[in-house]
């Protein structure tokens, strides 16, 4: 018999060992995933573990040493408070990204009746989280991903908000009727192959490249975005999109070129860098 004490301690020190970021939180979380624990309980726990259960931790924690991110492995991912179900198909939701949602609620009340778009919806986390905290929003989450579109509904249902927000597999927004929307919310694929090369290689080597990559100047998509928002937004609707910092003043120089928009917002994040940016149609 083995108690889960003792292999606790080792797959901690094995995930160390192998150079993983928080082995204690990831041996922990994949204890709990495979006991139906919370970690809390794993860490009171004196159980000893049987046969099944050493073996189905043992095939995560290999994985896990060997970058695979956690949130693939346990299959969800918290993103403002709630979890989301995540598999290899979607970006991982990022704590930064919470930023949109905040910036929304600077702007919006739980009053507020909408109808807003997410550009790359990916798990639906974002879409998700608006219609959840504005109950009268509704949406649409668009995707060219229909592996990531299959997720979305499913976080979607999990939450009972399909009522409120659909979602469709399509192109950005060129097939997107004009003047139909108050908001647009985008964390679009941003990455261009310098700021690749600067991620870790758990993103490289298991976030969808279709999620991450925004073509060889990393804005394409982005701009792209930007060009036909001013036709689906009506006068007054607010356009948020996330970026990497280095990309704004190229982006704010398209804006103030397109003559529609006024009020330029950028929102930093927790490491002081510029990541959201909000504009309203005029
Ligand atoms: N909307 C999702 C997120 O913000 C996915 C974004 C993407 O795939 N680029 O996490």
């Amino acid at each position: 018999m083995v108690s889960l004490h003792d292999f606790l301690k080792f797959c901690k020190e094995y995930l160390r060992s192998k150079g993983i970021d928080s082995p204690e939180l990831s041996t922990e979380a994949i204890f709990a995933h495979v006991l139906g624990k919370t970690r809390l309980e794993v860490l009171l726990s004196r159980q000893d573990l049987s046969k099944d259960q050493i073996l189905k931790i043992q095939r995560l924690i290999q994985r896990r040493g060997k970058g695979e991110p956690l949130a693939y492995l346990i299959g969800v991912k918290e993103f403002y408070g709630r979890d989301f179900i995540v598999n290899k198909d979607v970006l991982i939701p990022r704590p930064c990204t919470e930023i949109l949602i905040d910036m929304c609620k600077s702007f919006y009340s739980k009053d507020n009746t909408l109808f807003f778009f997410d550009i790359g919806t990916g798990s639906g986390n974002i879409a998700i989280t608006l219609t959840l905290e504005f109950p009268n929003f509704r949406g649409i989450g668009i995707d060219i991903s229909g592996p990531a579109l299959d997720i979305a509904r499913l976080n979607a249902k999990r939450y009972e908000v399909n009522d409120r927000l659909s979602f469709v597999q399509t192109d950005l927004l060129s097939s997107i009727q004009a003047n139909t929307a108050d908001l647009i919310v985008t964390n679009p694929p941003y990455l261009s192959p310098k700021l690749l090369n600067g991620a870790s290689p758990e993103v490289i080597n298991f976030e969808p490249m279709n999620a991450l990559f925004g073509g060889p100047c990393g804005t394409e998509l982005a701009v792209n975005i930007l060009l036909h928002s001013p036709y689906v937004l009506r006068p007054g609707g607010r356009f948020l999109m996330e970026l990497d910092s280095s990309q704004f003043p190229e982006i704010i120089e398209l804006i103030e070129s397109q003559g529609c928009w006024k009020d330029i917002k950028l929102a930093k994040d927790y490491e002081g860098h510029d990541r959201i940016i909000c504009v309203e149609k005029v």
